[in-house]
């Protein structure tokens, strides 16, 4: 029966109509269609979240048919969800770009790469020369194959000479970067998705991996020896299957924290030896968290003071316990704090190193950890510091160039970019592969800096909104279509692979920044004798060798025995052919000290406080059926027609209070901007006076309403917590 199961699993599917079909030939599976029936299938890694799902995409005629889990994939064992199970109809999707698109007399049209390459080149050039190198930057993407991000890098830092280069990763997970170099001296997540299986106690804060990371919720319920606990202010899918649920007010997590790990020094049930042995500034945290009792965290967190010790108890007896977060605690002013003292609790009571064992966090994007490492954003290639002398001398001497060649700080980060370019000294962009006009806060701000451009250069595998505004498009291969490597949140590097070519005349990324470096006269300097994305990835694993992050031991060969390598995998120490399950085991971090630092944190209330003109709380967030800005998943009419367009959810008392009804359609405004015809969800999923809206919609979008207000330290945006109203009799769409 399970074969047969497993058979119609891989045999049927759903066209863009969403109607049934069936490959092979098989009678006993109904009408039979051919022109769906993959001739070979394709090994590689799901493109959207940082899961990192090995998948098999059934190719036909060079054209990307069905796509299926890899049944022996160490990620997902075959499974995958909606998004991943559907990928494939991405490529041929009417929205790709076909060619690179100059604009002429207002308006974006065909042309040639001579053309759009050689403007691109000339215009930017012309505004260093008259500007200097601050006055173009690069915005790019963890969608990248770590390949093209490390080739990118070069050619953006070392070959154009720019200051300021980032990704839309700065959005999503650079908090988690600067809490992990705060408390352990380095970024880099200690633990693996094996510890989700081995725990004995699984804590989340503000991670609903049921929409956002699918393919970890299989690992929550499966681990029934676990007791689970979720910190999020929503009832959402992943609260649900919990086995504790503190739905805590919003941004209230740090006064949580503090207050568990006071009652875990009350109770006397920390490790005294691992603190002993591997932490400093124990004595100023327990001193800290004095003020934290239980009757100010029922008070402040909104939640009962016998809930909060049920969950300390959990925490503090487990013998093995991970604490895993995403967005809800990186999207916030103090995101950077609240890593660090996530990376606290789990020192005191020695959860690190060991299996089951680890303060994780959850990353986003399908490559985001390969940008953290291949670099030149928050730190160079091997995360080698831009200020510390030994590494400069040292990748100097790797690239065979001078030392005054690499940059000496870090660029601006993207949203300082942004403000570079409203205050007129930025006038050059080139966006990569990310959205920005959907996904950046404060969206009318952010229309305001695009059009200050002098020139504006959007690189990406569709048209979007971003890209209309642009004055040179260059027309980018996606996922499917291109090759190298992901590395995804436990640090396992996967293979991607290319089931087609890029449509019409569009040229992967990798081939599109060999051309830039070519025409920019940097080629033969930087990337000589590089064909194909593995020359990039050869130089990478020499970059990388003796690093935190080593990838040297890495070949695709040992990737495609293993399924995926996790770093560390060095060349001159054993490592199990599949890598390195986990840092620190030995409970030494990368601090000078070689101890974890313990950090004393104070909650601030965030800025924008409900009042009387504006109610209700915000919280944005995602759904399982779509990725960032649907770019890709917008295009997919199964996952489109599942979830068409936002909604807002509203308590039933608000909403009663409100006089709206299910179905009814209101105007939701901040002082920033407003969403017209948005449909109301009335739930107790959300709490009074606080509501919920999906920032993944172009044409309501939640980020009119959200701050620009950013982590200090990672920059990372507050996209949670702003004062928005609601006004009943908006008109629908
Ligand atoms: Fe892809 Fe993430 Fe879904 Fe896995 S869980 S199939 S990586 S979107």
């Amino acid at each position: 029966m399970r074969k047969l199961l497993a058979r119609i699993g891989d045999m049927v599917g759903t066209d863009h109509g969403g109607k049934r079909y069936t490959y092979g030939n098989d009678p006993k599976f109904g009408p039979v269609s051919t022109s769906r029936l993959p001739s070979h299938w394709v090994r590689t890694t799901c493109g959207y979240c940082s899961v990192g799902c090995g998948m098999l995409l059934g190719v036909r005629d060079g054209r990307a048919v069905a796509a299926k889990g890899d049944p022996d994939h160490p990620v997902n064992r075959g499974r995958l969800c909606p998004k991943g199970l559907s990928e494939h109809h991405t490529l041929a999707a009417p929205g790709r770009l076909t060619d690179p698109l100059v604009r002429r007399n207002g308006r974006l049209v065909a042309t040639g790469w001579d053309d759009a390459l050689g403007e691109m080149v000339t215009r930017f050039g012309r505004l260093i020369e008259e500007h200097g190198p601050e006055s173009v930057a690069v915005i790019s993407t963890g969608q990248l194959v770590t390949e093209e991000f490390y080739a990118l890098g070069k050619l953006v830092r070392l070959g154009m000479r720019l200051a300021h280069f980032d990704g839309n990763t700065t959005l999503c997970m650079s908090s988690a970067v600067s809490g992990y170099k705060q408390a352990f001296g380095s970024d880099g997540p200690p633990g693996s998705y094996a510890d989700l299986d081995q725990a004995d106690c699984i804590v989340l804060i503000g991670a609903n991996v049921a929409d956002n990371h699918p393919l970890l919720t299989p690992r929550l319920l499966e681990n029934r020896a676990a007791t689970s606990i979720v910190i999020d202010p929503r009832v959402t899918k992943t609260a649900m299957v919990a086995d504790q649920h503190l739905a805590i007010r919003p941004r209230t997590d740090i006064t949580l924290l503090n207050g568990i790990i006071k009652l875990v020094i009350d109770w006397d049930m920390i490790d005294h030896g691992f603190v002993a042995e591997h932490t400093e500034g124990y004595a100023e945290l327990a001193d800290h968290v004095q003020q934290f009792d239980l009757d100010r965290v029922e008070r402040e967190c909104g939640i009962p003071a016998s809930a909060v010790a049920k969950a300390a108890r959990t925490i503090a007896e487990a013998k093995r316990c991970t604490v895993a977060w995403t967005m809800g605690v990186n999207h916030s002013v103090q995101g950077t704090e609240t890593v660090a003292l996530v990376c606290a609790l789990s020192a005191i009571t020695g959860n690190l190193g060991r299996p089951g064992s680890s303060p994780f966090s959850i990353t986003g994007q399908c490559n985001a950890m390969g940008t953290r490492e291949a670099g030149f954003t928050a730190s160079m290639p091997g995360y080698r510091s831009y200020e510390n002398a030994h590494d400069r001398a040292e990748l100097a001497q790797l690239w065979n160039v001078t030392e005054d060649r690499l940059p000496l700080v870090r660029g601006r980060a993207y949203p300082d970019i942004i403000n570079g370019i409203i205050d007129g000294r930025i006038r050059g962009l080139w966006v990569i592969a990310t959205n920005p006009v959907v996904s950046f806060p404060n969206r009318d701000l952010l229309e305001f800096a695009l059009a200050k451009l002098d020139t504006l250069v959007v690189q990406d595998g569709f048209s979007t909104p971003t890209s209309d505004l642009a004055d040179i498009v260059l027309a980018a291969g996606i996922w499917g279509e291109k090759e190298g490597t992901f590395t995804n949140s436990e640090r396992r590097v996967s293979r991607v692979r290319a089931a087609c070519r890029p449509p019409g005349n569009a040229r992967t990324d990798f081939d599109i920044f060999m051309d830039v470096a070519r025409r920019w006269g940097v080629h033969d300097d930087l990337f000589a004798g590089w064909a194909t994305p593995a020359d990039a990835f050869e130089e990478w694993r020499r970059v990388s060798h003796g690093r935190l992050c080593d990838y040297s031991g890495i070949t695709y060969e040992r990737i495609d025995a293993s399924g995926g390598v996790q770093w560390p995998c060095p060349t001159d120490e054993p490592v199990p052919l599949g890598g390195t399950p986990r840092l620190y085991t030995d409970g030494v971090v990368p601090t000078p000290s070689g101890r974890v630092r313990l950090a004393c944190v104070t909650p601030k209330p965030f800025s924008e406080q409900p009042n009387r003109r504006y109610p209700f709380t915000l919280n944005t967030g995602r759904t399982v059926e779509h990725w960032h800005t649907r770019t890709k998943t917008g295009e997919v009419p199964i996952l489109d027609s599942l979830s068409p367009q936002a909604w807002i959810e509203v308590h039933p008392d608000d909403a009663n209070q409100l006089g709206i009804r299910v179905g009814d359609t209101v105007r939701v405004s901040s002082e920033r901007g407003a969403i017209d015809g948005i449909g109301v969800r009335i739930t107790s999923i959300v709490r009074r006076g606080e509501v919920f809206v999906p920032f993944h919609f172009d044409e309501m979008c939640a980020n009119r309403l959200t701050l620009n207000e950013f982590d200090p330290v990672s920059r990372e945006p507050n996209y949670k917590q702003c004062a928005v109203r609601i006004d009943t009799g908006a008109k629908g769409r």
